[in-house]
């Protein structure tokens, strides 16, 4: 959108001289236009399990006499609750992501022990597919300066998605390693893989290759967009290689922290 907003003030300062304030609103309009596809999105994605709850409310009353069928509407009932509980909670991440550039309250953070604590909340999923998740690092130090909780969310999240993405009976590696100044988390899988153009497109917010898919495994449509702005506020990146039929590779990659690097911030004739 190659559109520039201009915003004209003219101001008289005398009767000879006038002030002219030209302020350049593209931004404004693009941040503007960003939080009402959001609004309008999310509205859209709240219909979905509400319509649901609402069905399976009518059909527990419809029930009423069959003991059998209403405890089954209602176990359906409490899939929706929970499923709309997560979106609503990723909403309110991502938009608290999008409204910041860094991260508040950033600590040096061990990305080894992120990694550990993400696959250990997606070890009952990936076990009742039979995924056998390994997990690895090098022996450097993976400290970054972040919030741990944003960055446990992003290994899973990636996770979860190359359980959710993959047959049952394959293999995900997850590979911590330092290199240079950086240190890298790669999530690799045996899955479905993706094409140019959906990658491409895949960290929009509630863009899915195949919504039917997503919806049977609880997925929001997020957790990528989520992805993405953890690694933007922590002054990182994210690649993704993957073929279609044969599997994908995330890669987030986020600056090193060391003491030693922040005590010559601080002091810059201070040895590194
Ligand atoms: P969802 O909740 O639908 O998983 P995400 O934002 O996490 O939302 O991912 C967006 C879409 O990207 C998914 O719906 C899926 O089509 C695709 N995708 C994500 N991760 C993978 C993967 N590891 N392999 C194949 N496709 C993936």
């Amino acid at each position: 959108d190659a559109r520039v907003d201009l915003g004209v003030r003219v101001t008289p300062l005398n009767d000879d001289l006038v002030v002219v304030l030209v302020e350049d609103r593209t931004q404004a309009r693009r941040i503007e236009e960003t939080r009402r596809d959001f609004v309008v999105n999310v509205s859209h994605e709240l219909k979905t399990p509400v319509g649901g709850l609402r069905l399976l409310a009518e059909a527990v009353e419809d029930a009423a006499d069959d003991a059998e069928a209403v405890a089954r509407f209602a176990g359906r009932m409490k899939t929706e609750t929970v499923r709309l509980a997560n979106l609503v909670q990723e909403i309110v991440d991502l938009s608290r992501l999008q409204g910041a550039d860094t991260v508040a309250a950033a600590k040096p953070v061990d990305l080894g022990e992120c990694a550990v604590r993400a696959t250990e909340e997606t070890r009952l999923l990936a076990e009742s597919r039979n995924i056998e998740v390994l997990l690895r690092a090098d022996e450097e130090s993976h400290v970054v300066l972040g919030d741990e909780n944003l960055l446990t969310t992003a290994i899973r999240n990636l996770v979860s998605n190359a359980v959710n993405y993959s047959p049952a009976d394959t293999r995900i590696s997850v590979v911590v390693t330092t290199d240079d100044d950086d240190v890298a988390v790669q999530v690799t899988d045996q899955g479905i893989g993706l094409s140019a153009a959906d990658v491409e497109r895949i960290f929009e917010r509630f863009y899915r290759v195949d919504p039917a898919r997503s919806r049977q495994t609880g997925g929001t449509g997020l957790g990528l967009a989520i992805v993405k702005h953890v690694c933007a506020n922590h002054g990182g990146r994210i690649r993704v290689w993957s073929e279609p039929g044969v599997g994908s590779t995330f890669e987030m990659q986020f600056p090193c922290w060391s003491a030693e690097r922040e005590h010559h911030l601080a002091d810059p004739d201070a040895p590194l």
